[in-house]
């Protein structure tokens, strides 16, 4: 099973280009969608969930066309959404219930064996009659993937789902993602690099609605290996070495300021060299772009 999305575009009523000819390919497994905010991955999401419209381009997955055929396209897709609603006093078992109901399980039996068996997936079976307005964040996330699930998604696209989440809520929540997985596509839409090095695949970097790296993470690892250089300097000196050399990130550290530089060669001898992550991939892709704009 493929996703094969070809010189997709969407231009908004506003004038902004959210998508600018995304082509990509997505095969079955756990595919990571990175970009910074506003790069155009919900308008992605959207697209490929059937919820809107774009103006040029194609999807298809396997024969389906995914932007045609939107009712079949429905049918074997699971969205979970950034933010959606829930009904504060009505029970995660009587929702499941009810959506399983909706989506055609209409077989009690058959309904009610679906929905204990996505209760207990989820982790969600002990408080299966407590009201969701009670629910905790991982908890809602977790319930939002159940009713994904109804229907068995041959399609499973997730959009930003770790914010707001502990970190013991995030990894139960990945174990969750991982398994399912192992058969299906899923689409993790994220800015968070550290998941789809955890998790993923397969992965695309978009900004400003292109896509500008794609493949999988070792490889994307491998690619910048040997030219990531790091120094620590003070604060005051930061806007200096931007102007110098090829700073792609920054964080503080013990009140320095740590730099990573992006260069063939040793810039000085004031550089190390340190082993690359999926991070100065990510970085080493989008500062450029991002620093391209006006502030
Ligand atoms: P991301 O999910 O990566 O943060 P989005 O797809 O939400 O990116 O946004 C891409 C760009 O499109 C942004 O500049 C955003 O402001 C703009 N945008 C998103 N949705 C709309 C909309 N409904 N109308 C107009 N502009 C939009």
């Amino acid at each position: 099973m493929n996703l094969q999305i070809k010189d997709l575009s969407k231009t908004y009523s506003n004038g902004v280009q959210a998508l600018k000819g995304i082509t990509l390919t997505i095969p079955q497994g756990m595919f990571g969608l990175l970009g910074p905010n506003g790069a155009g991955k919900s308008s992605l999401m959207r697209t490929l969930a059937t919820l809107q419209e774009a103006d040029s381009g194609s999807v298809t997955l396997d024969t389906l066309d995914v932007l045609k055929d939107k009712e079949s396209v429905r049918k074997i897709l699971g969205y979970l959404p950034q933010e959606f609603g829930v009904y504060p006093k009505i029970s995660s078992f009587k929702m499941l219930n009810h959506i399983a109901s909706l989506k055609g399980v209409t077989h009690k039996g058959e309904r009610k064996d679906l929905v204990e068996s996505l209760l207990h997936k989820t982790n969600l079976w002990n408080v299966r009659n407590k009201s969701l307005g009670t629910y905790s964040g991982g908890m809602k996330q977790r319930f939002g993937i159940a009713q994904a699930l109804i229907g068995n998604p041959k399609l499973i696209i997730v959009d930003e789902p770790t914010a707001g989440l502990d970190p013991a809520e995030r990894v139960r929540f990945h174990n969750l993602l991982s398994e399912i997985g192992e058969n299906t596509i899923v689409i993790l839409s994220t800015h968070i690099v550290e998941d789809v090095a955890n998790l993923c695949s397969n992965m695309a970097i978009i900004c400003l609605g292109e896509v500008v790296s794609q493949g999988n993470p070792q490889d994307l690892t491998r690619s910048v290996s040997g030219k990531i250089w790091r120094k620590t300097i003070d604060r005051k000196d930061f806007e200096a070495h931007q102007q110098e050399f090829r700073v792609i990130s920054s964080h503080l550290k013990a009140g320095k300021t740590v730099i990573h530089v992006f260069s063939d060669d040793q810039p000085n001898a004031s550089f190390e060299n340190i082993k690359a992550n999926l991070e100065d991939v990510y970085f080493s892709e989008i500062s450029s772009r991002m620093e391209a704009l006006p502030h």
